[in-house]
């Protein structure tokens, strides 16, 4: 038995990164996987491997939910789950911000998560489950990315929200706050054909062993495996909450 059986499960911005582990993870425990991205080679090759629904979806557009959610049905006939996963980063000092990037990434983060929750919260099951991927930065401050901060504080207000108002269906919303995960966004690096994963991950771990009390980088499959407790019945009391996934980052400063 898997702990997903059946269940429909859409997880956005899935092509790469923690959304491609939750995307495997969730297939692993039974759920029938919708991919959704805009990275549509990586996100249909991860698709057809999985024996998943690939969905071009561009979390910002209000018309892709449309359309990805009537594919969805098309394909499953309802849906239990989403994961709002998909999200960007751009570093600068706010006072040196454009606004164009600063509606960029509202777009894209706190915008695709409320069309996220509007589109599909009144197709989802009775029962059905929301994640919001948050931010170690939903709750803390870090320069450079004063926008990404903003965003991501957003989403636990709408996930707060969003439990109260979907509890009466037994919807549970719930929000990650992931610290830092070893991805793309985190470590560019990746996107680099000729680079070595193992070598930079190793480099990640020694860069973040003094930052972090566990002393490495997070692993996108610690992050799915968050997701999956809060997608699953193993949280069947638990909603309206932010789980920091960090390594103890958010608990305090050593001063030894
Ligand atoms: P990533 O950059 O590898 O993955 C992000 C995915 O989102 C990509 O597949 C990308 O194509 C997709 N995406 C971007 N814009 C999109 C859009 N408009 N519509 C649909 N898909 C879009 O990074 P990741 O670490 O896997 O990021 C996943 C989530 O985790 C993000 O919300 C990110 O903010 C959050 N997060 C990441 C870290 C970290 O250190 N990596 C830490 C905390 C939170």
């Amino acid at each position: 038995m898997g702990k997903l059986d059946g269940r429909v499960v859409i997880v956005t911005g899935a092509a790469r990164g923690q959304g491609e582990q939750e995307a495997r993870l969730f297939a692993a425990e039974g759920a029938k996987v919708v991919v959704a991205d805009v990275l549509d080679e990586q996100g249909e090759a991860l698709a057809g491997e999985l024996g998943a629904l690939y969905v071009h979806l561009d979390v910002s557009r209000e018309a892709d939910w449309v359309a990805a959610v009537a594919a969805v049905k098309q394909a499953y006939g309802g849906v239990d789950g989403l994961v709002n996963n998909a999200g960007i980063l751009r570093f600068n000092a706010l006072v040196d911000t454009p606004l164009d990037e600063f509606m960029q990434v509202v777009q894209v983060n706190q915008v695709g998560c409320f069309l996220g929750i509007r589109t599909v919260a009144p197709e989802l099951s009775d029962g059905g489950t929301i994640v919001n991927t948050a931010s170690y930065t939903a709750l803390t401050g870090m320069a450079a990315v004063g926008t990404y901060a903003a965003t991501k504080h957003a989403i636990l207000g709408l996930t707060r929200v969003a439990a109260l108002e979907l509890a009466p269906r037994g919807i549970r919303v719930n929000a990650m706050c992931p610290g830092a995960v070893d991805t793309a966004m985190s470590n560019p690096s990746r996107l680099d054909p000729d680079a070595d994963p193992a070598e930079m991950t190793r480099a990640l771990d020694e860069l973040y062993r003094k930052l972090v009390p566990l002393g490495r980088i997070g692993r996108a499959e610690e992050v799915a495996r968050l997701a999956l407790f809060l997608t699953c019945d193993d949280s069947s009391y638990i909603t309206g909450q932010p789980f920091v996934i960090d390594g103890g980052w958010l608990a305090g400063v050593s001063v030894i």
